[in-house]
């Protein structure tokens, strides 16, 4: 609901749509209509736009996008056009957020004032859009192109002060804000002067074929593949080279564009994916979650240390706990290095970073972990070290502990098993680097308890992770579909790719690298390592490609020992291809008696990642995920999916399952039973049906 209220002179129109005072239909209709009363009113001199609660306005509500409600009139063009056409000023107070369409709406307002806390952003680029409502013409003209475009372009908010410096706000109220308002507004009553909006104010910039070009290079090189931050440079372009009107309707038709567009439509639906992930199904009910105040850490070697730096981060003191003293200075002097670079690049002040220092405390004894409420180990990914630790967890750590594995791929089920309290035993799996990667896979095993998935899940947001709830087999999500994936990407080599054109091949689908770039990057003893695990389980009749191991034979571990798939010149990452490796690979297709010929991009990208949407939905169909959009959830946050195509399980639903379906079957019959299809899948497609649809 909206109010609009009078006070002496100047209407007072209230935004009042909870939770966040979205742009929805009625709100725009009833703004409409206050404007229109406050116009024909004689004694009214000027209108105060504001909003109630906390928040001035979050935009337009992402639901009602593609739906007949987001452009019924009064739409939010004719509603700005409106506002800024009227001859009384209107004065948007900002107290709160302005994001989107709030903020556009707060534009098309010939003055702004903002309190303390107010925060303005067009938010739009990350979802895959542009600001659809005069964002890209109006704030150029505000500010100027340069810091607009920063703006438009980047997404993210700026502050009050920020605002008033940059010329967005006009003036910064302390105090009793609708006080402030009134009074400002009562000031512009009396100036005679055309008011702001009235005026050009596009800054112009000396060579603007220069600027736009730069800023073209830098979206294209660090926003790869998305299409948005192109728009909205084009649309700021148009803003300096087209009259306003003009201007406005080549960004409304961008906008409709992106709208419709696959890239748009796969953010919002990890975005929407990401929210969807927090939510647990099959708790028995809503379930109290343990405290969780100190946390442990069990081995300070890659991740461990990263995962302390992660508790440490949200301020939780961390116990971090290795065999021997000099691997625990190691572990310790590793954070002390992590942090002191973010403070070199000044994003964490040097008091921080003491402070943060001060909360890891390191120990060689498991009995420092008796006051822990959470431990997590981060030891050797070897099942009877792992046994072997958590049994002395089990006799250290109190009554009602969680004890967490940051295992890979082990089974949580036989590491709850060598404790007496299974219950409390549940995965953590961070990604590497731990302190970075904003996804946590949680692993829930066959007995552990209801709260303590909640308590993961919740923990999971509190220390600013993605925590997506998965079920106990050989790697989880993620890393059980990378199993297939790699194993494509290997036979692909066989079979006459290049190394190299493999990975650029899958680079230039959208993976932030390709698959031998990045196991070089992990190191080809993990690899080596899960292998030799599944060596027992594997049908002697299928086909084994043994590239990998004879690399790790030749002592090749990757990017550590400077080679692996490619080689590397010291202290380098850049990856060089290495002839003698093309040799061994053609030395091993030769003597399993593999064809080699000419391989296509087209085949290398569906050969891989149709592996991981079969396995996707082996994993779907098990419930080792709960929903399909969890699984596209690991796989872009985890694993370098490309967001702009949403996940592989989004992916095979843009491209049409029926689609992925004939061709799984096509590479069945040539390649034999890797590729039979997975029940679900077929199911789907042949109802003609999306993994989004179940
Ligand atoms: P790492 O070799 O870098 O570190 C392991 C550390 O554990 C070493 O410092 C070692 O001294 C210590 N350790 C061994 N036994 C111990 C014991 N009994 N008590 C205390 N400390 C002990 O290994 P990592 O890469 O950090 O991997 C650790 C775990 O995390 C493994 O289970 C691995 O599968 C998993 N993991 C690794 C990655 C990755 O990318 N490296 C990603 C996710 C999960």
């Amino acid at each position: 609901m909206l109010v609009s209220e009078h006070d002496g002179a100047v209407a007072v129109i209230r935004l009042d749509n909870p939770p966040v005072n979205g742009l929805s239909h009625h709100v725009r209709e009833t703004i409409f209509a206050g404007i229109e009363a406050a116009l024909g009113n004689p004694e009214i001199k000027a209108i105060v736009l504001t909003g109630a609660g906390k928040i001035f306005c979050g935009g337009a509500d992402l639901r009602q996008f593609n739906t007949p409600a987001a452009s019924a009139e009064p739409s939010l063009q004719l509603l700005t056009e409106r506002m800024e056409a009227s001859a009384k000023p209107i004065i948007a107070a900002i107290d709160g957020v302005a994001y989107g369409g709030g903020f556009e709406l707060a534009l098309a307002c010939h003055y702004r004032v903002v309190s303390p806390r107010a925060q303005v952003a067009l938010p739009e680029v990350k979802l895959g859009l542009i600001p659809g409502c005069g964002g890209t013409q109006r704030l150029p003209r505000l500010i100027g192109v340069a810091p607009a475009l920063q703006m438009i372009v980047g997404g993210d908010p700026v502050d009050a002060a920020k605002a008033v410096q940059l010329g967005i706000a006009d003036d910064l109220i302390e105090g009793d804000f609708l006080a402030g308002a009134l009074a400002f507004a009562e000031r512009m009553t009396a100036v005679t002067a055309p008011h702001p909006i009235d005026i050009e104010r596009t800054a112009m910039i000396a060579d603007s074929q220069d600027f736009f070009s730069t800023a073209r290079a830098k979206a294209a090189k660090e926003k790869r593949g998305f299409p948005a931050p192109l728009e909205c440079i084009a649309c700021v372009e148009a803003a300096v080279n087209l009259p306003r009107q003009e201007g406005l309707a080549f960004e409304r038709q961008r906008f409709i564009a992106l709208l419709n567009g696959t890239e748009s439509k796969a953010l919002r639906h990890l975005f929407f994916a990401e929210r969807e992930a927090a939510k647990i199904t099959g708790l028995s009910s809503p379930q109290e979650t343990r405290p969780i105040t100190r946390v442990g850490v069990l081995g300070a070697g890659t991740m461990g240390a990263g995962i302390a730096m992660c508790f440490a981060n949200a301020d939780i003191p961390v116990t971090l706990m290795e065999v021997q003293q000099e691997a625990l200075d190691r572990g310790l002097a590793l954070i002390r290095k992590n942090y002191a670079t973010t403070v070199s690049k000044g994003k964490l002040s040097q008091e921080k970073m003491e402070h943060r220092l001060g909360l890891i405390e390191g120990t060689l004894k498991y009995e420092a972990f008796s006051s822990a409420d959470l431990v997590i180990e981060a030891v050797f990914e070897d099942m009877k070290v792992k046994k072997e630790v958590f049994g002395r967890l089990d006799q250290v750590c109190k009554a009602g502990a969680i004890l967490a594995s940051n295992t890979s791929r082990l089974d949580i089920n036989e590491i709850a098993g060598s404790t007496s309290r299974p219950g409390d035993v549940i995965g953590l799996h961070f990604f590497s680097p731990a302190n970075v990667m904003r996804l946590l896979e949680v692993v829930r095993g066959a007995k552990t308890a209801d709260d303590v998935v909640a308590t993961a899940m919740q923990l999971a947001k509190s220390i600013n992770k993605i925590g997506v709830l998965v079920g106990v087999c050989d790697g989880f999500v993620g890393n059980r579909m990378l199993t297939p994936y790699s194993r494509e990407a290997n036979f692909l080599i066989e079979e006459g790719a290049s190394v190299l054109q493999v990975d650029q091949a899958l680079y230039d689908f959208g993976m932030a690298m390709g698959p031998f770039a990045m196991a070089d990057m992990a190191g080809l003893d993990i690899g080596r390592a899960a292998r030799l695990r599944q060596a027992a389980t594997r049908p002697a009749h299928l086909r084994y490609s043994r590239v990998a191991d004879q690399i790790c034979d030749m002592g090749r571990f990757g990017q550590k020992t400077s080679a692996g798939f490619y080689r590397y010149e010291t202290s380098s990452r850049i990856p060089i291809p290495d002839p003698e490796i093309e040799a061994l690979i053609e030395r091993c297709a030769r003597e399993d008696n593999i064809q080699r010929g000419p391989v296509s991009s087209e085949e290398i990208v569906q050969r891989t990642i149709y592996a991981l949407i079969n396995e996707g939905a082996r994993i779907l169909e098990e419930e080792i995920a709960q929903r399909s959009s969890d699984i596209d959830t690991v796989y872009v946050n985890g694993y370098g999916f490309p967001a702009y195509r949403g996940g592989p399980m989004f992916y095979a639903d843009s491209i049409g399952l029926d689609k992925v379906y004939a061709r799984i079957c096509e590479f069945h019959r040539r390649h034999g039973e890797y590729w039979e299809p997975a029940p679900l899948l077929e199911r789907l497609a042949k109802e003609g049906k999306r993994f989004s649809s179940i």
